[in-house]
């Protein structure tokens, strides 16, 4: 778990608000959540996947109840609908930190946060389209451009499941080729085996049944409407017959988004897709969702690669030097800021030189420096930074004179 500190944590900031732009304007609201919640809404989710058997963070609290800091928030969201009964479609977006006790390196994190929407109580591929062109939109509000989106269909529950017992027969039959860790997966989830970048692996990947031979008619018109939708917005993808994702509860569409520039392990942004069944398992009434999560520490990254999305530090308008003792930087930053200006100030009533050192650093535009002359007078100097004569403004016009200037800019 990491400290984020300035200017970088603006960077977050602004990753979340950039977000919320996005999706705001397609008619989604923010749900917040508690950041922890019943184990057994968690556990909903599905007994196969590593998020619920390995890698929550779970205790027993004061009272004894069983719970656990949230891995994931689509379970919550679930929870929330059924606990709420909105009215559908429900258009959520969320924003914050979830918690896996995964081996810690570059861009897996135990403490990470996602953004992400959900839709609950629709079914309609074009909803899969929306949210697909929403994560799209918001890749290129942050000036991304090597992001890669891989799409594939699970089919319907039974088309899953008849799929799944296909896939473990010919898995079996690999027998000891295999490679132990699939093996052990084997047991648990067979799909998961299509995630296996163990190149003993490939080749029985590589000849395993495809999904798309499986599909129901209407899962696959289902399937064919989101890639017609897809074609219609330009937005590129690939269709990939072994992208399973994790919950057991994926039904139709699932897609994910790849950076270009990240290590092939660690290379998904985010990915979602359609579900069944979570609303019910957390007591609602049945209900299709939809959704997506974005890993924001692993797109920072991309980001980095790609030079885009800079960390931008709140531009300072001014910085107050007063060498008379404080006060006067008390009041003048105080009434700026209340006029809408960035100000900061000096403390410790260091000395000109060193306060004005400050403000070198600060990167404001203006130093306004306030000496025992100016003080007797009633006045400020106002020195611009970046070089230029320096000014003598009357202190009753400070804030209008540096108002103006700061529209001009
Ligand atoms: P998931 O909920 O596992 O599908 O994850 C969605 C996205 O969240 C991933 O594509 C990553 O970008 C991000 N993510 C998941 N787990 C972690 C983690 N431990 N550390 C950092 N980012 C993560």
């Amino acid at each position: 778990m990491r400290d984020i500190l300035p200017p970088e944590s603006g960077r977050w900031r602004h990753f979340t608000d950039v977000f919320a732009d996005v999706v705001e304007r397609a008619g989604y609201g923010q749900l917040i959540t508690p950041l922890l919640e019943d184990l057994g809404v968690f556990t909903r989710i599905g007994d196969a996947t590593d998020v619920v058997t390995k890698e929550m963070y779970d205790f027993v609290d004061k009272g004894r109840r069983h719970i656990a800091l949230r891995p994931e928030m689509t379970a919550s969201v679930c929870r929330a609908f059924a606990e709420h009964r909105p009215t559908t479609p429900w258009k959520v977006f969320y924003a914050g930190s979830n918690f896996r006790y995964e081996k810690p390196q570059r861009g897996r994190y135990r403490q990470f946060d996602q953004v992400g929407v959900e839709v609950l109580g629709a079914d309609d591929p074009n909803l899969d389209v929306e949210i697909i062109a929403l994560a799209w939109e918001f890749y290129a509000r942050l000036g991304l451009r090597q992001v890669a989106l891989i799409v594939n269909s699970l089919g319907e529950p039974d088309d899953r499941s008849r799929y799944v017992d296909a896939l473990r027969d010919h898995f079996v039959a690999c027998g000891d080729a295999l490679s132990e860790q699939s093996r052990a997966t084997l047991d648990r989830n067979p799909l998961r085996v299509l995630d296996s970048k163990r190149s003993v692996d490939q080749p029985h990947i590589a000849s395993a049944p495809r999904i798309a031979d499986f599909h129901s008619d209407d899962a696959a018109a289902h399937f064919d409407a989101v890639l017609v939708g897809l074609r219609a917005l330009d937005i590129p993808f690939t269709i990939e017959p072994k992208l399973v994702r994790g919950l057991d509860y994926y039904r139709r569409t699932i897609f994910e988004f790849q950076g270009g520039t990240l290590d092939s392990a660690q290379n998904a942004l985010g990915g979602g897709g359609r579900y069944d069944g979570l609303v019910e398992a957390l007591g609602g009434p049945p209900t299709p969702g939809i959704g997506f999560a974005l890993g924001l520490e692993r797109t920072l990254l991309a980001c980095d690669d790609e030079g885009v999305f800079a960390p931008a530090p709140t531009p300072l308008a001014a910085f107050v030097v007063d060498v008379t003792g404080g006060l006067e930087a008390v009041s003048l930053t105080a009434e700026l800021r209340r006029a809408g200006l960035a100000v900061d100030r000096g403390y410790d009533n260091r000395s000109m030189k060193a306060q004005m050192k400050l403000a070198n650093r600060s990167g404001a535009a203006f130093a306004l420096i306030v000496g025992d002359d100016e003080l007797s007078n009633g006045n400020v100097i106002v020195k611009p930074m970046q070089g230029g004569e320096q000014v003598v403004v009357a202190r009753s016009e400070i804030s209008a004179y540096l108002t103006a200037l700061s529209d001009q800019n």
